[in-house]
Order: structure tokens, then sequence, then C-alpha cells
């Protein structure tokens, strides 16, 4: 919003997407500073009463309260629209808050949602079980058969929520034939892009209506803030989702804005840097004789290699998911726990997005709260493992991983 339409206005016309990540924003304060500043503040002084009054009332530009809008907020909105080819965005405090703001301010009782059954297991959680509380029904569909959720249509449905890659196990949708089956009944089409990120992948091209971040991950990139944002038209953006998260409170902290922000700067090197690491890795699991299954979007065996390498600009994207050689549900999961515990270079953690390798097993963590029927719906199985590759020498990650990999227990 406010202030400096100059610092964008000021930048010539044509520019690539690696220059608009480091030069749009906002301008410097007066004192010149060539990093953006921080603006930690929870209100602002206002010049008059009079003009106080005109910015509540929306008639001014001007910043007034961190809640409603914060410099450093906007610069990261600038910034990341400018990426995603976007007319407007919306800076939220995560990426769940993303999701629940795209659906609380456009949707109402009585309306659809139409989900893949694969994505993140708190959207899962948030459609299926909080927004139905609310009378929002959510049917969820195969991630890859567009036939499922056209089938799926209903008169009340207003809107296609995708996501991908997923996560953790790197399935794909179509972004141009959802957006058909929803625009068929003037429905929306969001897409949850914290995989890929602008820098491989930009579903507004291809004809979503939204797009969801969670900042979280790549866009910070460095594992330090909770962040998330929304993209789209200035219809969307400005006159829905804006308004509401103003009044809800999910706004983003100026700090994490500015960590997302800078993130931003360095976001296309890093995710070439780490799909080829990724890919390095994969390959080497894909030849393990300990190792089951690798899933990578980057590998000819995926499922919708073809159509990843076309929407994703020719990269797989930085996760691998591949599951160890097991037979029971039980022992799948001693084995996959043997792998991860035996890293000494990888972390054990739940994130990913970080320039530094993280190692989970999806079943206990991240998909850990789901039923177990939504599990296996999802395909997360006890023997599945979720690396998030980083900037570590490839060669470390993959010797890493052997030390488990080389010694797992024996199957009975
Ligand atoms: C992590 C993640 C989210 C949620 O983001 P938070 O910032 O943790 O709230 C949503 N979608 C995907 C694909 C994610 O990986």
């Amino acid at each position: 919003m406010p202030t400096s339409e100059a610092a964008l206005h000021a930048l010539p016309a044509g520019l690539h997407p690696d220059t608009l990540a480091l030069r749009v924003g906002l301008e410097s304060s007066p004192y010149g500073e060539h990093s953006s500043a921080i603006y930690l503040t929870s209100c602002f002084v206002q010049p008059s009463a009079e003009s106080s009054a005109r910015r509540f009332a929306g008639e001014e530009d001007g910043y007034t309260y961190t809640r409603t809008s914060n410099p450093s907020v906007t610069a990261f909105e600038r910034r990341l629209a400018a990426l995603e080819g976007a007319e407007a965005a919306v800076g939220t405090a995560s990426g769940m808050a993303a999701i629940l703001l795209t659906c609380i301010a456009l949707l109402q009782a009585g309306d659809h949602v139409i989900c893949s059954r694969s994505v993140f297991g708190s959207t899962i959680k948030l459609l299926g079980t909080e927004l139905a509380r609310f009378g929002v029904r959510t049917t969820f569909v195969s991630q890859t058969d567009v036939a499922e959720w056209r089938a799926a249509m209903r008169p009340q449905t207003r809107l296609l929520l995708a996501e991908t890659p997923t996560n953790p196990l790197t399935e794909i949708c179509d972004i141009r034939a959802l957006a058909d089956v929803a625009h068929g009944t003037g429905a929306l089409l969001a897409v949850d892009n914290s995989f890929a990120t602008p820098a491989l992948q930009k579903p507004l091209a291809l004809g979503a209506d939204l797009v969801i971040h969670s900042g979280t991950k790549y866009l910070d990139g460095q594992g330090r803030v909770m962040a998330g944002a929304v993209c789209g038209s200035r219809a969307l953006i400005e006159d829905k989702l804006t308004p509401f998260n103003r009044t809800a409170g999910m706004a983003l902290a100026p700090f994490n804005a500015w960590a997302v922000h800078k993130g931003l700067e360095t976001l296309a090197v890093r995710m070439q840097a780490q799909s080829r690491n990724a890919l390095h890795v994969a390959q080497w699991l894909e030849r393990h004789p300990a190792v089951a299954r690798v899933i990578y979007p980057g590998l000819p065996s995926h499922p919708q290699h073809a159509l990843a390498m076309a929407q994703q600009g020719g990269c797989g994207g930085a996760v691998v998911a591949f599951s160890v050689k097991s037979g029971t549900p039980e022992q799948a999961r001693q084995r996959a726990f043997h792998v991860i515990d035996s890293v000494r270079v990888c972390s054990v953690a739940t994130n990913l997005g970080d320039v530094k390798t993280i190692i989970c097993h999806p079943a206990s963590t991240s998909h850990g709260r789901l039923t177990e029927q939504q599990r296996q719906d999802a395909g997360v199985t006890q023997g599945l493992i979720r690396l998030a590759v980083g900037l570590e020498h490839p060669g470390d990650i993959h010797t890493d991983l052997a030390r488990g990999l080389d010694t797992c227990p024996d199957l009975p």
C-alpha cells in the first residue's frame, strides 16, 4: 500500500526476474541504507489529526498501525508479487495463515472446496476438520487425475486448492488443466507454490488465480522465520484478502518480512543449486540396494516427470522422498528411524527450504496427526523418508545417508 510507488516506477521496464528479486522493494530512508531497513515499530506517528483521520478512512496513503500495514511488509509483498507476476500480494504470519486467509476471506458457509488428498498435512486438517465446522465442505481428490477434480465440481464449488509438487511425495498436478476445470464454472484455483517457488514455477502464468506461500521454507531459505503470503489480482488481494487480514490480525511481523524479503534476493540461485544437489542424491539413492523407491520429479522414474519438467522450468526442486525396503509397517518404521538416527551431517528436523539439508519421517511428524486412512490416502507410509536437500557438497549428503542405509537391520 502506501509510500513509494516511486521505487518501483523508477526501475526501467522489462527487467528479468533475477533483477526484480534484488531491485523491487521500497525506496531507502533519508539515511540512504543499501540493505533494506527493518521497520520494527507497532505504530506510526501521524503528521496531523486530519491526516490520521484520512489515513484511517483509506483516503490518504500512509502507515498507521503495523497490524494494518508496515513498510517492511510492503517491501516483501511487492518483491514477491513481482516474482510471481502478480498484481498484488499480502504477507501473512505463516503459510497456514495464508491458506486460512484465502479460505476465510473468499468462502462462506455452504460453499464447497476441492483439494488434493496429498497436500500438506495441516492443510488437510484445516479444510477437512476446522473449516467443516463452519459449514465449508471439502472433497479430497486424486492429486494427478484431473477427471476426479472435474467430477467433484458442484454448483457450490468456489475454490480448488492445489499444491505442486506435494509434501512429501512430490506428486505433480497439471496447473493449466485444473485452472480450466475451475474456470468452467467460475470457481477459483489457488496453488500452494511453497515447494517450487517462483524461481521454478509461476502458477499465475499457467492460469491459477492465487498463489499461496509458506515463506518459512525457500523464500526465507535459511530456516529463520515464519512467514506466508498470497499473490493474485488486485481485486482478490487488495479488495478481499488484505482487508480481512487487517481485521483478523494474521499479519506478517516486520522482522520476519525483512528476512524473507532479503531471502528473495538469493532465491533463484539457491533453488537451482539445491535442485542440482537433490538430483545427485536422488540418482545415488536410486542405485542403493536398501532403497525400495525414490520419488523425485527430476528423475525419469517419477510418474509425472515430463509434466514436472515442463511446469517447473526443467528443474526437479530440492525435496526428495524415498522409502527403505521393508516387510511390515513396524519394520519399515524401524528401518526408516535407523537411517534417520545414523546421520551425522544432515539435521533431523521437520522443516524444509533451508540451505542445510534436513531429514525427517513424515508419517510420525508432518503427517502424524492424520488418521491412518488419511495417511494411506496421502501415500505417507512408515518406511518413507523426506530429504530436503541443502547446499552441502552432495557427496557428503549421500555418504551421510549411506551410514544408515548400509547398516539397515536385516529383514527377518
Ligand atoms: C510448510 C508448508 C505449509 C505451512 O506453512 P507454515 O509456514 O509452516 O505455516 C503449507 N504448505 C506447504 C506446501 C508447506 O510445505
